[in-house]
């Protein structure tokens, strides 16, 4: 699954650099805005197969962790998620402003590429994903509805813990009773999880969590 998951991220980041190098990200934007539509029923698929960042982020995390230069802490300024909101807002007026002032598209992804390359260096991928990413912000929104998602089944969970751990974006919890669960809004669908579940309790299938539980997104 892990080759198949990976070839489907390079396919996709081979796209947006040839969408780049052609001058064609408007597709691109409108296969974001097609992706926040079926986050509304299929979660946030977009960001765990097809966002370049997110898969840029990976090899860095990989990088950054053999040489030991992440840290566990998260810089206290971000944590209110407030920032995500604002580079959002900042992107849109930029990229307006490029295009009704200057008559020229300014490719706005490649700073937050760069960024969260950098950010990642040095703290763990959550921190982006969760709160500094602007297009991470809209997805979780999108995705909080989700028909679909990654699910633990709680009967086949040992409490392991294991998913917990790999989960680039703290998407996933451990229960009181010790059973994993699962925020759909805030999953990235990225599949780490199923990959080290040692029972395969971890599936993508309809969900089945309630209400109150999608609020923690
Ligand atoms: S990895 Fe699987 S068994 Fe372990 S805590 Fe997560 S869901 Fe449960
Ligand atoms: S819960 Fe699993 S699929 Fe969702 S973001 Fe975390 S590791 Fe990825």
């Amino acid at each position: 699954m892990k080759t198949a998951v990976n070839t489907v991220r390079v396919l996709f980041l081979a796209l947006f650099l040839f969408l780049l190098r052609s001058g064609k990200m408007n597709l691109w934007l409108i296969l974001f805005g097609v992706s926040l539509l079926l986050a509304l029923f299929f979660g946030r698929v977009f960001c765990g197969y097809v966002c370049p960042m997110h898969t840029l982020m990976i090899p860095t995390e990989w990088l950054a962790r053999k040489f030991n230069w992440q840290t566990k802490k998260k810089p206290d300024w971000l944590s209110s998620g407030v920032v995500a909101w604002v580079g959002l807002i900042l992107s849109v007026a930029v990229m307006i402003y490029a295009k009704r002032v200057l008559k020229r598209d300014i490719p706005i992804l490649l700073f937050w590429i760069a960024l969260a390359v950098l950010v990642t260096l040095r703290y763990r991928p959550e921190v982006f994903h969760n709160l500094l990413c602007p297009f991470g912000v809209l997805q979780r929104v999108f995705g909080r509805p989700a028909r679909f998602s990654q699910m633990v089944t709680p009967e086949g969970c040992i409490g392991c813990t294991k998913c917990v751990q790999v989960c680039p974006a703290e998407a996933v919890r451990m229960k009181v009773d010790n059973k994993a669960l699962i925020t759909p809004g805030a999953c990235l669908q990225c599949t780490s999880c199923t990959q080290v579940c040692p029972t395969k309790t971890i599936k993508y299938q309809s969900i089945h969590v309630k209400p109150a539980e999608r609020v923690n997104a």
